[in-house]
């Protein structure tokens, strides 16, 4: 791992504090950050403090002065060259998110992919952060409307994705010529690091001033701290939902803006008319990708009855055939999960769905030995369940699949909304009507709605988040862009004299 942190200039910086090229002092504590693949210690950082956070928010407050003034299709280019930047770097940085989040090489590589579309995505952006203009009601009067950047953007990010949801908030934030400061999961500060390092190394080509990307590190009392600032003007939050309930609060209190990108409990429809061949692999590739522990993992699976037993048969087999081990190397399907909590709340989420009435139908439980030291590796597994059961409607970050099934297409759909959150979901049938049922306003009440492919693996472009208690927010793609700025509506009088609009007099 020296090599990585050395390739991507990280090896000797241990502060965790950053407004770009500055990397500050702090007093704060240490916060070490440790591999769930074996479970060795990668490095220790200093905490930000009070102090220092201060710090950053007052430069960030200064170079929001200079940056929102710099034309919105130069600080596209400066994203672009971010790009290249990660394209470079793209080999290292996906290794360290590996080794670091403990997910496959292959998603690693996947996220820095993530970021360098996003960069490219707001490379476009920024000829294109268009407003309307609309027919004034009164004579020689013009009417328009125009978006200005907001201020200071905080973000707040989950382990689970540690790069990618920062570059999808962070790209268009700073297009919009918004400043950032993000803080990171405290389960994963060396990837935020290095991140970090390499934006500052484009900044400083670009003589971008300091204080338009920082960086701050800690844990839960920092996003806090950034919850209750009145100086951030939007605090997005992704994480668990009672992070996002909490952060709406304080930050509601204040009347501020929030974007929320939380939990998920996500469902694929099984029909009788599924092509199997796609709906199994696509059921597996959901529920064990990430070891379950993406926001898009696929929770539930909605099986129709007359094809239950052999959809179960091969979900068994191809169970039987997932290779679990070291994420680095690429011949295994299945890495660890985050930490020992995770793997607690794992064993407990299978112990409470058998004391519900839930059957497992795989084997299940934690892998013991040398490869498995860190202690973290679980059996992903199957459980036959109710929809209706608590375990069941709960969000637990691990690979647990549960097995429901139905009769009539109208129960599939009621089955997968009866749950509090709605990120994403999929359908699998060659059926036109139920494929376009699942979509209609009667159908999916999910942010994400898909046909014929699995619940995860988004693509940059679209819109990404969901309803409920996932949230409502939306990043990424579409105009999710509008989240990072405000909206100013113009009117302009070019005539000699001062019509009132509804025609209202006021002679003097
Ligand atoms: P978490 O809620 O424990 O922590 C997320 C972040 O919030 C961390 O940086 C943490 O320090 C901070 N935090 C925690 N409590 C806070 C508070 N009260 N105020 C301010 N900040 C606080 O989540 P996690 O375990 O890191 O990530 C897993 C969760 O994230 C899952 O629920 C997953 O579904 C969700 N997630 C959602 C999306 C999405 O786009 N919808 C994407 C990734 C992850």
């Amino acid at each position: 791992m020296k090599d990585i942190l050395l390739a991507l200039g990280i090896e000797e910086i241990n502060k965790g504090t950053s407004t770009g090229n500055d990397w500050l002092d702090s007093s704060g504590d240490r916060l070490s950050s440790f591999s769930p693949v074996d479970g060795e210690r990668i490095a220790t950082l200093v905490e930000t403090d009070e102090q220092s956070y201060g710090s950053v928010v007052d430069k960030a407050r200064l170079a929001f002065g200079q940056w929102r003034l710099w034309p919105a299709p130069k600080r596209g280019e400066v994203l672009r060259q971010i790009g290249e930047a990660l394209r470079e770097k793209k080999e290292y940085l996906g290794k360290l998110v590996s080794y670091e989040m403990g997910k496959s090489l292959q998603e690693g590589y996947g996220e820095v992919q993530e970021m360098i579309d996003i960069c490219d995505f707001a490379l476009g952006l920024s000829r294109q952060l268009y407003g309307l203009t609309m027919h004034s009601e009164r004579p020689a009067h013009r009417m328009y409307e125009q978006w200005h950047p907001l201020g200071i953007v905080g973000i707040i990010s989950a382990f689970n994705f540690p790069v990618a949801v920062w570059s999808w908030n962070s790209m268009l934030a700073m297009v919009c010529g918004d400043v950032c400061i993000w803080k990171a999961s405290e389960k994963t500060p060396l990837s935020a690091l290095a991140c970090q390092k390499i934006v500052a190394e484009v900044f400083l080509a670009n003589d971008v001033p300091e204080g338009v990307c920082n960086l701050i590190s800690g844990g839960r009392w920092l996003g806090e701290r950034m919850a209750q600032d009145h100086r951030i003007a939007l605090v997005s939050a992704t994480g668990s939902t009672r992070m996002g309930k909490e952060v709406a609060a304080t930050v509601g209190a204040r009347l501020g803006k929030v974007l929320l990108e939380l939990g998920g409990n996500n469902a694929i429809i099984i029909s009788q008319h599924a092509d199997l061949d796609i709906a199994v692999p696509a059921a597996v590739f959901g529920a064990v990708g990430t070891a379950g522990q993406r926001c898009t993992t696929t929770r539930r699976l909605i099986v129709h009855q007359r094809i239950y037993a052999e959809v179960k048969e091969r979900l068994k087999k191809a169970y039987g055939q997932l290779r679990i081990g070291n994420p680095l190397d690429e011949h295994y399907h299945v890495g660890p999960l985050i930490d020992k909590e995770a793997v607690n709340a794992y064993e407990q989420a299978i112990a409470n769905c058998l004391a519900e009435g839930g059957k497992l139908i795989t084997d299940s439980g934690v892998l013991e030995g040398a490869a498995f030291s860190s202690g973290c590796y679980v059996k992903p597994c199957i459980m036959e369940a109710l929809g209706t059961y608590a375990t069941v409607q709960k969000e637990t970050f691990a690979p647990i699949l549960y097995l429901l099934s139905y009769t009539e297409f109208d129960e599939a759909i009621k089955i997968q909304n009866a749950v509090p959150q709605g990120l994403s979901s999929s359908v699998m049938t060659l059926n036109l009507r139920e494929a376009e049922a699942f979509l209609s306003a009667a159908g999916s009440d999910c942010g994400i709605a898909n046909v014929n492919i699995g619940t995860s693996g988004a693509e940059i472009g679209g819109a990404f988040g969901g309803e409920k208690e996932t949230g409502g927010g939306r990043e990424s793609g579409s105009d999710a862009w509008k989240n990072y700025m405000r909206r100013q509506t113009n009117t302009i009088n070019y005539g000699s004299s001062l019509p009132l609009a509804q025609g209202i007099k006021f002679d003097l």
